[in-house]
């Protein structure tokens, strides 16, 4: 928390807002909207809800096809499956790690032929890295299916100059608590279309008609977000930029400390901001001689959380029948990322000691496993 949260949550509490709905819900909403640079922004009480919310206004239902990134948090598919549609996975490119432009034309051609085309397109941006989005939307427009944009992850980042959750027909930010700003849970819906975010309020009270008493033509959610954590997301919203400068300086130190022919960061495309929101790498095993297991096993040793990157959703259990479309025949670009990386410790709220104290770990499992390899 930065400070200033009390302060919101104080006015709530004065004013007797404890709702989902009241003034810092309105604030909030209308300083995320304006942070983006969207038309309008509806608060709601999770990232998932947003992406379910975007289905349902694009009118995704029953047995629709949508097309989802294949390497990202499941939460991006979930609310696919809420709607009885089917998801169609695909992969990532090396530049970005997120969808793969020939990856997604190649499956528009099999729709073109086959039929039918999907209903939408949910593009992620993975670790707060922006995906090509011109490329995609030039793509997603020749088959006029409209985008939505999962940017839980890259609040603050840039591509070409604008915000990152800006380019799709919706945009979709987590407040989660692991997010970069929180709310302890909570999302965002952006678009610049206020007439299908005026449905998005209405869907996510109860779809409750226009009468005095209770009525009600169709079936909704209860997904607003309450005013006492929008209070929250305001204060937090005031440190954003701070928080992802502080990331930027984490990921700097850890790149400048762990070069090696055998790590790999991950890039930031050209004439893009990422938030760095995790610092994320790859470490080729035969160059380093050190393994991703060995890193993550000896951080762990010393209560250093580190992660593997997110298991690509076409691998997991649950959606090993449904279709993916791999960058390319020879490769699959988010398996290879999958095998191969990690993600560091990368909290706004880490000293530079703790910094060092990961690097240092890092750099004697190397060294060890050195040793070892020359008794041998
Ligand atoms: C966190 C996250 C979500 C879901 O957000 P919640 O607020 O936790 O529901 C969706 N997509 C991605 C890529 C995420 O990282």
């Amino acid at each position: 928390m930065s400070g200033n949260e009390l302060k919101y949550i104080n006015e709530a509490f004065e004013t007797n807002w404890i709702a989902p709905l009241g003034p810092n819900v309105d604030a909030f909403e209308a300083e995320v909207a304006q942070y983006v640079g969207a038309s309008e922004a509806v608060a709601v009480s999770s990232g998932t809800a947003a992406i379910h919310l975007a289905l349902l206004l694009l009118g995704v239902g029953m047995g629709d096809k949508v097309f989802c990134s294949s390497l990202t948090f499941i939460a991006s598919a979930n609310p696919i499956i809420y709607q009885g549609a089917e998801p169609v996975f695909i992969d990532s490119e090396p530049e970005t790690w997120n969808m793969s432009p020939q990856a997604l034309e190649r499956a528009f051609c099999d729709a073109i032929k086959n039929g039918p085309l999907p209903k939408a397109v949910i593009v992620v941006n993975l670790y707060g890295q922006s995906a090509k989005m011109e490329e995609l939307s030039a793509i997603c427009n020749q088959y006029g299916v409209p985008i939505i944009e999962d940017a839980a992850e890259s609040l603050g980042a840039m591509y070409k100059g604008k915000a990152s959750g800006t380019f799709g027909k919706f945009g979709v930010f987590s407040f989660n608590g692991n997010k970069i700003i929180t709310t302890s849970g909570g999302g965002m819906l952006v678009s610049d279309d206020r007439e299908s975010l005026q449905r998005a309020r209405f869907l996510a009270t109860q779809a409750r008609d226009a009468a005095p008493h209770y009525q009600h033509s169709q079936i909704g959610f209860n997904y607003r977000l309450s005013n006492i954590l929008a209070g929250i997301g305001r204060a937090q919203l005031e440190v954003l930029d701070e928080r992802v400068a502080a990331r930027r300086a984490i990921f700097q130190r850890y790149k400048n400390e762990l070069s090696d022919p055998g790590v790999t960061f991950m890039p930031e495309l050209i004439d893009t901001f990422s938030n760095r929101w995790l610092t994320a790498l790859t470490i080729n095993e035969k160059v380093s001689g050190i393994s991703v297991t060995e890193v993550l096993d000896a951080l762990s040793e010393e209560n250093i959380e580190a992660r593997p990157v997110w298991k690509p959703l076409h691998l997991q259990p649950i959606f090993k029948e449904r279709k993916y479309y791999p960058h390319n025949e020879q490769e699959s670009v988010s398996e290879t990322l999958f095998n191969s990386g990690l993600c560091l410790p990368s909290g706004s709220n880490m000293k530079d000691e703790d910094v060092e104290t990961v690097i240092h770990h890092i750099k004697q499992t190397a060294i060890k496993r050195k040793e070892r390899a020359s008794y041998v």
